[in-house]
């Protein structure tokens, strides 16, 4: 299994930074040879001048033009002529190579963005490719639902194409491929992006455009297609069905709106093909979660913009000594809003693109609320993949907002939740790596919870792995259980990255988990949520015999993160 393999980040090459080194090396060499010629020239001219101007040496060369005139006339001239040619050629000497270097630079560079644009465009029609749809998905829609601008989806297959592959052959299907792009291309404003994300399906993404304005759109396409030609194999035209659903009216998530105009197209097929159809909340098998989910989106907004995140601190214990390695940062919820709890908060902000706005709000409210907590303690902050992935997250500013509410890069751990699933591995990893440089240290959280953790696991560097315990005590699975936390903790060891068993709750599990190669915990045994930490260290001796019950007086805080998580999991196997 490659687990290890990929747990190296390499830094991707800059494709134009390399193998000039030998032009570079030569066009210095050439360079020295211009200025020693210039310097003998100099020499020779100055020389000159000097003999001209300084008394004696002027009547010497005159006397020496006196006595042989045709030599020194033609000589003379000629010297300098040649001088100006060896000058001109050792200046030219050293601008080609430039010119070439320049010019191989370029090459590379045209080389590098046709390979790239190669890589984004589909070879048959010339339109944007499947991959080139998605990553242009995702950004116009960050822009539509950071701006509140309308951005209308259309998909389209076309109708019976298995049919003109069979009755007229593989090449004339092709061509009608073709002719689709270029309507698609004639059509369209140049605002509007056209992909052919498959076989004969098409992806359209009309900015500043609802769905009943995209319908118009669409239906001028489809009278291009069915238009009959003069001539040729599609004489009689062709057909197409299309979906259509639109940012934010519908949806405000790509995987929502992929789901609902694929839900469409599927209803367009189904009623008789040749036709588009708008997404319809009311027939949708999903209708009632939208509806709820939208409600729920003006709810995050109202959480964010009333600001009542309030932080509780859970702490992790250091377990050769008890002492309190860091403390969690967690969010409470204001009284009165919707959210049963944080996990269905974030849920809803996920569906509403709002993440990354709800992250950094807990951030904020949890660096307010550590003020009191001792800077020799870490700081431990749950960020999702969805946070880091976005093009606004810069890691730089984050690092400088944790230095400001005076905590060192080192004191800090960033606790990737695997919430929401990742989109952009590669950038994921670029992300972590420059918070790692910069000092920080990076946990997979939850893992051995179903099968969360366990993806990043493979494909994630982490300098801390956080076992899940709470499968620990079921039952007749409690033997499996306790072998799968082993064997990570094991896995996790041989890697160099700490362990920290969390959900540990009995004495049992204690004892179990001091004898394996686990080097913190946290659990409502050692410390339960709090909003004026508890920064004593533990009796860990006692605690693991009986004779500590509870370790921390526990002000109201709302509902517990061990609730949050056992909600958050029922919710993934109902919805499994
Ligand atoms: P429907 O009306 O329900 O859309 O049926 P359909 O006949 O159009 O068939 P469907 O969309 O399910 O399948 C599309 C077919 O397109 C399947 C595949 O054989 C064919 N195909 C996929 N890629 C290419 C290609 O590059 N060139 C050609 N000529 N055919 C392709
Ligand atoms: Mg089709």
């Amino acid at each position: 299994m490659p687990l290890t393999a990929d747990l190296t980040v390499t830094p991707s090459p800059t494709p134009l930074d390399t193998g000039y080194a030998p032009e570079l090396r030569l066009m210095r060499v050439r360079l020295l040879l211009v200025v020693g010629a210039t310097f003998v020239i100099a020499l020779f001219v100055g020389g000159g001048l000097v003999a001209f101007g300084v008394p004696g040496v002027g009547p010497l060369l005159a006397m020496l033009v006196r006595s042989a005139p045709t030599v020194a006339t033609v000589a003379l001239p000629v010297v300098f002529v040649l001088a100006i040619a060896l000058v001109a050629w050792m200046a030219r000497a050293v601008i080609r190579p430039a010119e070439q270097l320049a010019a191989s630079r370029n090459d590379l560079g045209t080389l590098y963005e046709s390979a790239r644009s190669r890589a984004l465009e589909d070879s048959l029609t010339g339109l944007a490719n499947h991959r080139a749809f998605q990553e242009e998905f995702e950004s116009l829609l960050a822009l539509s639902i950071r701006h509140r601008l309308d951005l209308a989806l259309l998909l389209i297959d076309i109708d019976d194409f298995k049919t003109v592959n069979d009755s007229a052959g593989h090449a004339v299907g092709d061509e009608l491929l073709i002719e689709m792009g270029r309507i698609l291309r004639n059509q369209l404003r140049s605002s509007d992006r056209v992909y052919r994300i498959g076989g004969d399906e098409f992806a359209i993404l009309l900015p500043h455009t609802d769905a009943d304005n995209a319908r118009l759109v669409a239906n001028r396409l489809l009278a291009a297609c069915v238009e009959p030609r003069a001539a040729g194999e599609f004489r009689r035209g062709f057909a197409f069905s299309g979906g259509l659903t639109a940012a934010p009216t519908f949806a405000s998530s790509r995987d929502q709106l992929l789901n609902q105009a694929d839900e469409a197209l599927y209803q367009a097929k189904r009623d008789g093909r040749c036709l588009v159809r708008i997404f319809d909340p009311a027939t949708s098998k999903a209708t009632l979660d939208i509806r709820v989910l939208n409600e729920r989106s003006a709810a995050v907004a109202d959480v964010l913009n009333g600001g009542g995140l309030w932080p509780v601190f859970q702490p992790v214990i250091d377990l050769r000594n008890g002492e309190v390695l860091a403390f969690e940062g967690l969010t409470r919820l204001p009284d009165g809003t919707p959210f049963r709890d944080p996990g269905v908060l974030f849920e809803a902000a996920e569906a509403a693109g709002r993440t990354y706005e709800l992250d950094l709000a807990c951030v904020t409210s949890i660096l307010k609320g550590a003020r009191t907590i001792d800077r020799r303690i870490g700081l431990s902050l749950n960020l999702s993949p969805r946070t880091l992935e976005t093009p606004e997250f810069a890691p730089g500013p984050f690092v400088a907002r944790l230095s400001m509410a005076g905590w060192e890069p080192a004191q800090v751990i960033i606790e990737l939740t695997e919430r929401d699933a990742v989109r952009d591995i590669d950038h994921l990893r670029r992300v972590l790596d420059r918070l790692r440089a910069a000092g920080l240290r990076i946990a997979a959280d939850d893992v051995g919870a179903g099968n969360a953790g366990l993806r990043l696991l493979s494909q994630i560097h982490f300098d801390i792995v956080k076992l899940d315990l709470s499968r620990v005590q079921e039952g007749a699975r409690r033997g499996t259980s306790l072998e799968v936390i082993r064997s990570l903790a094991d896995l996790a060891a041989r890697w160099g990255a700490m362990v920290i068993a969390e959900g540990l709750e009995t004495a049992d599990q204690l004892r179990l988990i001091r004898s394996l190669p686990i080097a913190a915990a946290q659990g409502y045994l050692l410390g339960r949520p709090a909003i004026v930490p508890d920064q004593r260290s533990i009796d860990l001796d006692a605690l693991e015999s009986g004779i500590l019950g509870v370790t921390t007086e526990t002000p109201s805080t709302g509902i517990s993160e061990f609730e949050r998580r056992v909600e958050l999991r029922r919710a993934a196997s109902r919805s499994a």
